[in-house]
């Protein structure tokens, strides 16, 4: 099975269900300020879960286009990306717990869709506490389905609550399901809440049923709804009988032409997986997120800031594999054409992407070399020290464009550390300077500083101070 089959199919699942099917939210929350990126699939559509109307009605599917920024270092391994797609379904008010179970059963086992081994598969739910009780009407019916006792495993809050911590609203347990990788268990209490790897989790049903009061007390929700996250990359993967995702098709000719561009071979090294893998990766997220119909272009706020990181960190790694300037677009030319079916926006915006692409690299590249020969000189000054100073981590950034997150990285492989909080000290420091003599827009430009721009900069400055000295401002 191919992931656009996958896609396909778990949509029609649903669709035979009685579920409308949905298009794809932006990346970029409509009505949500508080958050950067959408990150999962229920994410658009909260006002619903939280009792509005969908024009659509009380069954939904699709597949959800999301970004998780949090997972940034997780990526190269077998299990996170940055950029995914969260396949869904929805009951807002309607069926609950035994249809939903029912459901994701049949989706993963029957011959008619994913075919899985039930022997394959592992359960989680809810253990309770003293707040609610033990979810053992999900661990019922899982056991109705056939499924053995030690195949379902009781975990805590932290593993199997979904809900905004600490505040009031909607809540409840959750049942995740993953693939039992075969793997030896690590500790006699091996469970899939462990990191060993023996476990890969693929599903998540969550079950909104309470609504924690100011007071803390939870009490049942009047609308009850189900909201349930497949990862399409981790499915295609167990689907595919690879170990990683970026083993999948979905990876495979982005690979490739990162192995052409580099010269070097996915899986010479593990330290060359691991590049190409963030190339990949990195690549991908920020074709998505130029391609968007909210289009993001790389700045040092927000989302323009994430974007940003992502290229310079794919450009980084990308130099580590001696790939040569210029091979952002020609990497994301295998993304578009890859992803142009389910996804027209990219094919829409594919000059544009290429366009920013091309720009951003061209930024970075100018500095990128002499950034990390002076990277060094700073490293060589530390003698004993073990703590990069904020003022050349600022410095880093404000002449070479590094991004703070690559210098505390790059210290990282040398086993130092960067005083952050002395970086934003100087940060702000430097902002409350510019501000008092430059206009806002001039702050968007500061990362990208080659010495000329650094020079116009300060000849803003002046200009605008000798500007204020004449109007008598000062
Ligand atoms: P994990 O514990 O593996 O980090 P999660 O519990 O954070 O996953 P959920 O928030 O439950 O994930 O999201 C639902 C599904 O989305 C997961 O079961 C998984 O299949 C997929 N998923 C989550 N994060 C990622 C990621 N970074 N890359 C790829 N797929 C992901
Ligand atoms: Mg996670
Ligand atoms: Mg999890
Ligand atoms: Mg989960």
């Amino acid at each position: 099975m191919t992931a656009k089959e996958l896609r396909e199919k778990f949509i029609q699942f649903f669709q035979e269900k009685g579920h409308a099917v949905i298009k794809s939210a932006s990346l970029i929350p409509e009505n949500d300020p508080t958050v950067l990126f959408t990150t999962a699939g229920m994410h658009p559509l909260v006002p619903y879960l939280m009792g509005e109307k969908h024009p659509m009605g009380t069954r939904l599917t699709d597949a959800q286009k999301c970004l998780r920024t949090g997972d940034i270092d997780e990526v190269g391994d077998d299990a996170h990306l940055t950029f995914f797609e969260m396949l869904g379904n929805w009951s807002l008010g309607d069926y609950f717990k035994k249809e939903a179970i029912a459901n994701s059963y049949e989706f993963l086992t029957s011959p008619k869709w994913l075919g899985l081994d039930p022997d394959r598969l592992a359960f989680s739910v809810f253990a309770g506490d003293e707040h609610a009780p033990r979810d053992m009407e999900s661990y019922e019916l899982w056991r109705s389905m056939g499924v053995p006792e030690e195949k379902i495993f009781f975990l805590p809050r932290e593993n199997n609550w979904w809900g905004p911590a600490g505040i009031t609203g909607p809540c409840g347990p959750d049942t995740e399901m993953f693939i039992d990788t075969g793997k030896e268990k690590c500790c006699p209490e091996c469970s899939p809440a462990c990191d060993c790897g023996k476990y890969l989790e693929i599903w998540n049903d969550v079950f909104m049923e309470y609504n924690k009061t100011a007071e803390g007390d939870y009490e049942p929700l009047e609308q009850k709804n189900v909201d349930t996250g497949m990862g399409l990359e981790r499915t295609i993967c167990i689907l595919q009988g690879k170990s990683s995702v970026y083993d999948t098709d979905l990876f495979l000719p982005l690979l490739e032409k990162i192995e052409a561009l580099s010269g070097k071979r996915y899986g010479e090294t593990e330290e060359i997986t691991r590049a190409m893998r963030i190339v990949a990766d990195h690549i991908r997220s920020a074709v998505f997120l130029l391609g968007d119909d909210r289009a993001v272009t790389p700045s040092n706020v927000d989302q323009g800031y994430v974007l940003r990181r992502l290229i310079r960190r794919a450009i980084r790694f990308g130099m580590q594999l001696g790939m040569a300037e210029g091979f952002t677009p020609e990497v994301a030319e295998v993304v578009v054409s890859q992803y142009q079916d389910a996804y027209d926006e990219l094919t829409r915006h594919r000059d544009f992407i290429m366009d920013e692409l091309k720009k951003e690299e061209g930024r970075f590249q100018r500095t990128l070399r002499q950034g990390l020969r002076e990277f060094e000189k700073v490293v060589g000054r530390l003698k004993d020290g073990k703590e990069i100073d904020g003022i050349s981590a600022f410095h880093l950034y404000d002449t070479f464009g590094f991004p703070i997150e690559m210098t505390v990285e790059l210290a990282k492989e040398k086993g130092l550390t960067v005083d952050v909080e002395g970086f934003e000290e100087a940060f702000k420091e430097h902002q409350k300077k510019s501000q008092a003599g430059a206009e806002q827009r001039f702050k968007g430009g500061l990362a990208d500083q080659t010495e000329e721009t650094a020079r116009l900069h300060t000849a803003t400055h002046l200009l605008h101070a000798a500007l204020r000295h004449y109007l008598g401002d000062e």
